[in-house]
């Protein structure tokens, strides 16, 4: 579990906590000032991720999902039986993912259980947590339903699996577009500015100026399309 060390004092705060055998990247994101929060892509490990959520005393009023992949949301019914709390997104488009969730965890060693949304996220939908607020951007190419949520007062963005530091998300897979997943970054994510720090679905933090200039993939001066 660690914290961004960017966003100390920022009014939106942010704990990452990997989860499942593929390290998957759950977010706590909590309001400073009500501690109301949000646990982002819970894939697994729920005793992990009520343990966080206990020991900051946040209180979490929804369950939000970037895409539909089990390592993501393997775990949101769960989750959301015990925390009595509603299941926002992803996309509707990747309504077929979330059915192939307990087939796809097995393949991996662990329980994932399909779940129905409370609400399906389109783009520009705004998200309050306590007294923030979150933007929802769909970014298709990764999977055709993927969100991505920021918060423009702290600078963050989580981003799931359309970019990685030093990388960007798999378009191989069904549903999958290459030219989709760029044009997704360039035009939803770039203009949130340099400074904005991100969460990738896995590995380590990043903020979008770095990878504007070193990420092999997707850099300013890259051969990107
Ligand atoms: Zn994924």
């Amino acid at each position: 579990m660690s914290s961004l060390s960017t966003s100390k004092t920022a009014p939106l705060q942010a704990m990452v906590i990997p989860v499942t055998p593929l390290r998957q990247n759950c977010s706590l994101l909590y309001c400073s000032e009500t501690m109301q929060g949000a646990v982002v892509d819970p894939g697994g490990d729920i005793p992990a991720i009520l343990d966080a959520i206990a020991k900051k005393q946040i209180s979490i009023e929804k369950i939000l999902i970037t895409h539909g992949h089990f390592d993501h949301c393997g775990g949101a019914a769960a989750l959301s039986r015990i925390l009595d709390c509603p299941i926002i997104g992803p996309n509707k488009a990747d309504q077929f993912w979330i059915d192939q969730i307990p087939e796809n965890a097995r393949q991996y060693g662990f329980e994932g259980e399909v779940f129905s949304p409370d609400q399906w996220l389109e783009d520009k939908d705004e998200i309050t947590i306590g007294h923030q607020c979150l933007i929802v951007r769909h970014c298709p190419g990764h999977t055709p339903g993927h969100v991505v949520f920021y918060n423009a007062d702290s600078h963050l963005a989580v981003v799931g699996d359309v970019l990685f530091r030093n990388s960007i998300g798999r378009s191989d897979f069904t549903g999958g577009d290459h030219n989709a997943l760029i044009k997704s970054i360039i035009e939803k994510l770039w203009p949130m500015g340099r400074d904005t720090a991100f969460i990738p679905g896995h590995g380590r933090p990043s903020t979008f100026g770095t990878e504007r200039d070193h990420n092999p993939f997707i850099a300013d001066t890259g051969l990107v399309p």
